[in-house]
């Protein structure tokens, strides 16, 4: 039994066959039809969109004997010789392979000649970008005065590299990434031609895959046929070929990241690797997974931007109350980095690890986003009622009515510090809170101490910067942990207050940084008086 590669055997013939590129076909089909053909076109997009199939269903409409509304006939002599690949009309070339200038020259030579049959001559170059300098000027000097029997259809994945000057001569179109749907479709129907048996979650499955390209659709599609072939195509065997992910091992996946349970996620990871899971596949649908979390929870109308069934779109709904937006961006930005990093990596399955780990431990992160998702963990578990971020502190001194329960009891009661103690607290602040640990630690690198000089009141204010901090202030045991870190230092006891600098303008944007005045402060370790006219 002999198997055409569907990618070969599916090749429009028409532009109605053309799927994606509606706004393309549409005005080349006007412009046959209108006679007003142009000599140079541009034809750029992401590989597998059609390129060089309009292309040569564009080269065919100019030449074909008995064109049908804009398209060819396929069956005149012409067409029939353009399909097959004989007519000397329609010249395709690989500029990857044929990147000189004498290749370019060549061209240049025959182009003098009319065509012996049909009205025109058709240049197909693929890969244009990948001319020389001298090619393209020598491509420069064709289109600049095209004999009129002569259309350029240049195709490229990559604008960006064409010159200016090749540009400014030449009709431009841009090819779109084709939608989920409109590969499913195709792929539906040209599985019903060839009678095979598909489930439709395999389908869409394979379409999502393709990521926008047809011909990666249909080889993806050729792929998995050839492996069960007379058998029906499910949703599995697709997931087998592929050595891809089911959706519940990411649901698994994230439910044990946001436990923070690093040594669950890591045997997820472990059984994905087992069952021959290829890793740079699993990265980027689990971007897709959680891109599609972030949609239900920020959109309104979720049915239009997401591509998924309605069974699926309840799971996604279900577990995006599970997580918020901040740390589903977070999660989203670590592992797309990940999946450019992974792509040529050999260690690729510690890369994964790591970035597991990475999303299971902010506090590894020094960012803000990972600050923001430290906060999240504290309030969880503040919430839940477990108690945070262990303290320096013992347990009898954990709360401030406690101390002053066993301040009455003691005999002897440490002395109150007064003003000059104050003065050693701001000179040695950034040894003494090095002695704090976390978040905590974190927030106070920002922090300046100060006190009342004004009414001499021996009570230290601790002033954060940034209005995260206001974590730090919510738990009490950190100023307990802080007095007790001080007072082991001066031998006496001290008032403490923890407070979040006021009008701070950068607060509602979360951007709090220290001005300058204070960074000098924090240097010089005694107050300065900025002057501002000199
Ligand atoms: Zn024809």
């Amino acid at each position: 039994m002999s198997y055409t590669a569907l990618y070969r055997k599916f090749r429009p013939d028409t532009f109605e066959d053309v799927k994606g590129q509606e706004h393309i076909v549409t005005t080349l089909k006007n412009q046959v039809k209108a006679d007003r053909i142009g000599h140079a076109y541009l034809f750029c997009g992401t590989r597998g969109t059609g390129k060089t199939t309009i292309a040569k269903i564009l080269a065919k409409t100019v030449n074909c004997e008995h064109p049908v509304d804009g398209s060819p006939c396929n069956e005149c002599e012409t067409c029939r010789a353009i399909s097959a690949g004989t007519s000397m009309n329609v010249i395709e070339i690989d500029a990857a392979s044929n990147n000189g200038v004498d290749n370019i020259r060549e061209i240049r030579e025959e182009v003098a000649y009319r065509p012996t049959q049909g009205r025109y001559k058709v240049y197909i170059i693929d890969e244009v970008h990948m001319l020389s300098v001298g090619a393209f000027n020598a491509l420069l000097k064709t289109l600049e005065e095209p004999p009129s029997y002569v259309i350029f259809i240049l195709a490229t994945t990559e604008a960006h590299k064409i010159p200016i000057t090749i540009l400014s001569r030449c009709q431009r179109y841009d090819f779109r990434r084709i939608t989920v749907d409109t590969i499913a479709a195709r792929l539906q129907e040209l599985m019903a031609e060839e009678k095979v048996d598909v489930q439709d979650k395999a389908i869409r499955y394979i379409a999502k895959a393709a990521d926008g390209s047809m011909r990666d659709a249909l080889s993806l599609l050729d792929q998995c046929i050839a492996f069960y072939l007379g058998e029906t195509l499910t949703y599995d065997k697709v997931l087998d070929v592929l050595g891809a992910v089911d959706t519940e091992v990411f649901s698994k996946l994230l439910r044990k990241v946001l436990e923070g349970n690093v040594t669950g996620a890591i045997q997820v990871l472990e059984e994905l690797i087992t069952r021959g899971r290829d890793l740079g596949q699993f990265v980027s649908d689990f971007v897709w997974y959680m891109r599609n979390l972030l949609l239900v929870k920020t959109s309104e109308n979720i049915e239009d931007v997401l591509d998924v069934s309605t069974e699926n779109r309840k799971l996604l709904e279900e577990e995006s109350r599970m997580v918020d937006s901040d740390t589903l961006m977070r999660y989203i930005r670590v592992f797309s980095e990940l999946s450019n990093q992974i792509r040529y990596a050999s260690q690729k399955r510690v890369l994964v690890e790591i970035a597991l780990i990475k999303l299971c431990r902010p506090a590894m992160e020094t960012n803000l986003d990972s600050v923001l998702d430290r906060i999240r963990i504290l309030e969880d578990k503040m919430e839940s009622g477990v108690p945070v971020q262990a303290s320096a502190s013992s347990g009898k001194e954990a709360l401030p009515q406690k101390q002053e329960e066993a301040e009455v009891k003691e005999p002897i009661k440490p002395p109150v510090a007064a003003p000059e103690d104050l003065q050693y607290i701001k000179q040695n602040w950034k040894s003494l809170i090095r002695e704090t640990s976390g978040l905590f630690y974190q927030m106070l690198q920002n922090s300046v101490p100060k006190y009342n000089g004004d009414t001499g009141e021996p009570k230290l204010y601790v002033e954060f910067q940034s209005y995260l901090a206001q974590a730090c202030i919510d738990n009490p045991e950190n100023a307990v942990t802080l007095s007790n870190i001080i007072q082991k230092k001066l031998g006496k006891s001290i008032e403490l207050e923890l407070i979040i600098k006021r009008d701070n303008k950068e607060a509602r944007t979360g951007l709090a940084e220290i001005s300058v005045d204070d960074i000098l402060k924090d240097k010089i370790h005694m107050d300065v008086v900025i002057e501002d006219d000199f």
